[in-house]
């Protein structure tokens, strides 16, 4: 079978790599590059957690995807996570703590959790009202090195690999015997008047520059008015990474803004954080209800859309793909998958 795969992130590269092991014949088509910083891919960390507080539906994809990033971890000789657990802060009643609460307890995680009197992070200032949860397994995902790795492998495997940019959706489609749309925040330019509900909003992020201990775990720290995530120093990078996530209005609103963001980081480590020390920008490809999109693009057999970002879609990439490449083998969408089709829209 000959498949072509348009656009080289996190997706297009993890479902290269699970249809060549399944012995097909793979063509990746990828406008700038792999790791290119006009898409989603790059920036590189990204958050590791099996707390999906985004819905059950995630869970079993997630252990799924643990198993496959240790299996590319053995294949490529590298290490690509790091366990340094993750800690969600909030109120009690915040969507953050209940969610992550719920999904621990159903799923039998290891956590440890408290309030702020047994706080195990000096860096950290919390409010009196809030409460901390633990997830010991989690952490975070070398992303870069995760793509090079996920590219490395196809490559060896026999991918054929073309730096170029699809115009002409209806010649690939002729040329192939399936379609794999990856293409990230540039699916609806591709689709054109087949375009789907999909938002692309532009995300900025803020390294910080960091003074004292940073030996404290990856964090997502929700209030009443937004929430912002971030990762510790790294070896080989000295600054902390900072995000916002799902703010209104991303693109224009003054709390998109690099330096808004680390002033907000700096009243979470008042101590830690000493400023901004650069900023970069990357996207998101919204769906309305925030969940992914796999399925089969209306009134094209062959052609099969995969969009898994809304902010949270890199840890789940090669479970996503490895159920991928069976849809393309079988010509049906395996069950895991089903609960991302375009109908529910
Ligand atoms: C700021 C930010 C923080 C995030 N944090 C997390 C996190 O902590 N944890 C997590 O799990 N996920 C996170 N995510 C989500 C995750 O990064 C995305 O789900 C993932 O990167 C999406 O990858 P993709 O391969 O679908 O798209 P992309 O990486 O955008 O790749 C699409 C590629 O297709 C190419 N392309 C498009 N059109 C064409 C064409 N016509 N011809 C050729 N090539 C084309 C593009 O050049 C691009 O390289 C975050 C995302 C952002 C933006």
């Amino acid at each position: 079978m000959r498949v072509a795969i348009i656009g080289g992130g996190v997706y297009g590269y993890s479902i290269a790599w699970r249809l060549l092991l399944a012995g097909q014949s793979v063509t990746l088509f990828e406008q700038y590059g792999a790791l290119n910083t006009r898409s989603s891919s790059h920036g590189l960390l990204r958050i590791y957690r099996h707390a999906t507080f985004e819905g059950d539906v995630y869970c079993q994809l997630m252990n799924q995807a643990r198993t496959l990033w240790h299996e590319l971890e053995e294949f490529q000789s590298t290490s690509l996570i790091n366990s340094c657990g993750c800690i969600y802060i909030g109120k009690p009643d915040s969507e953050l703590i209940r969610e992550s609460k719920r999904v621990a307890l159903s799923q039998k995680m290891a956590t440890r959790s408290g309030s702020k009197a047994d706080f195990p992070w000096s860096q950290f200032d919390l409010k009196d009202d809030e409460v901390w949860i633990l997830e010991e397994g989690a952490g975070m995902l070398y992303s870069d090195e995760c793509v090079r790795s996920l590219r490395m492998a196809a490559l060896e495997m026999g991918l054929e690999e073309r730096i170029q940019k699809v115009s002409n959706l209806a010649e690939i489609e002729s040329k192939f015997d399936a379609v794999i749309i990856a293409a990230g925040r540039f699916t609806n330019d591709l689709l054109g008047e087949e375009s789907l509900p999909l938002e692309v909003t532009e995300q900025t992020i803020a390294w910080c520059s960091v003074s004292g201990p940073t030996d404290f775990p990856v964090f997502a720290h929700e209030t009443d008015t937004d929430f912002i995530y971030g990762f510790p120093p790294t070896s080989g990078n000295p600054l902390m990474k900072v995000g916002r996530h799902n703010t209104v209005d991303p693109g224009n609103s003054e709390l998109n803004k690099g330096d808004q963001i680390a002033e907000r980081a700096q009243t979470l480590f008042p101590n830690t954080v000493t400023g901004l020390a650069k900023q970069e920008t990357c996207y998101y490809t919204n769906t309305p209800d925030h969940h992914f999109i796999v399925d089969w693009l209306p009134n094209h057999a062959k052609i099969l859309v995969v969009s898994c970002c809304s902010g949270h879609g890199f840890k789940y990439a090669p479970a996503i793909a490895e159920h991928v490449a069976t849809a393309i083998q079988s010509g049906s969408i395996p069950d895991a998958l089903k609960q991302f089709s375009l109908g529910r829209f």
